[in-house]
């Protein structure tokens, strides 16, 4: 198991929210595809890692800062080498051209050569800082077998998807221990991994404009009803208690607008109304703490 395991950045589960609630602007659509893309390209790198039988810190989604530069590792192995790859989750076919990497349709990729080697300077930078004398090899992963590239070069450091298994079965081959340098360097990471804030990506919204309702959990539609203790989607069939919808929720309210207070009335709107007020109030009061009386009665 990771010993740090990958968070779902918050922009994403916002930018997902307003992209079911409201329309987004193209841009903020175009970020919120990219990133979840991104994202659910990291995971899938995951199950590969997870299956590692070799002594190894995993550490996933870390994001570090050295001398006013901040950079991202989406996925560090600590072994007495550090292994540190940059996932990429294109698809389709590019061509590789005077160092650029290029689509069928002529747009140009963010150099992930670039990208990484920055990564892989400062990450060196701060292993010297604290002392640290363990090797590097950095690695660009393309996980999506669905991704080809053409006049590929042959001496970048590149992972493509038909390789995996194989650069996988390189890092299970060591037989080393870890050690408590190792943990002293994984604990040294994750105690420097910063909370991203703000999010510059994310458009303006207002309550009052966001479409209320319960989304289903699997496929983000409202046609959800309520059956008995459970909530039904009608596009997918998937079926949640309600507790546990409500509850995401509110999640989900609270991380949209942190400020607003949470009242029975509130999250009853919130849900588009399918929930009866008492049903929510019990919900609340076993899950969170109340304040307050009357009608200035809320939930922390
Ligand atoms: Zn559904």
């Amino acid at each position: 198991m990771a010993y740090k395991p990958r968070e779902e950045r918050k922009e994403i589960t916002i930018l997902r929210s307003l992209h079911a609630r409201m329309e987004l602007p193209e841009e903020g659509k175009w970020n919120y595809l990219k990133l979840n893309k991104g994202f659910e390209g990291e995971v899938m790198f995951d199950l590969l890692t997870e299956k590692l039988q070799s002594e190894c810190f995993i550490l996933n989604g870390l994001l570090l800062e050295l001398n006013n530069s901040k950079f991202q590792i989406d996925t560090l192995v600590i072994q007495d080498t550090l292994y540190l790859f940059d996932v990429k989750n294109h698809e389709g076919d590019y061509y590789y051209e005077k160092g650029d990497f290029i689509s069928k349709s002529k747009k140009l990729m963010n150099n992930p050569l670039d990208q990484l080697k920055r990564c892989e300077t400062l990450l060196r930078q701060l292993l010297q800082k604290y002392g640290f004398k363990l090797p590097v090899e950095a690695w660009v992963v393309f996980i999506n077998p669905e991704f080809t590239l053409y006049q590929a070069p042959k001496h970048e450091p590149i992972i493509y998807p038909t390789q995996l298994n194989t650069f996988m079965k390189k890092i299970n081959m060591w037989t080393g221990k870890i050690n408590g340098k190792h943990k002293k360097l994984a604990d040294l990471l994750i105690s420097m991994h910063l909370v991203e804030s703000p999010y510059p990506r994310i458009p303006t919204y207002e309550y009052e404009v966001l479409r209320k309702g319960i989304i289903c959990s699997s496929c983000q539609s409202f046609l959800v009803s309520v059956t008995g203790r459970k909530v039904v989607c009608g596009d997918c069939g998937c079926e949640e208690s309600i507790d546990t919808s409500v509850l995401r929720s509110v999640k989900e309210l609270r991380l949209l607008f942190p400020d607003r207070k949470i009242t029975t009335k509130v999250v009853q709107e919130w849900c588009g109304g399918i929930v009866t007020k008492d049903i929510i109030r019990r919900i609340l009061n076993q899950n969170y703490k109340a304040n307050g009386f009357g009608r200035w009665y809320y939930y922390e």
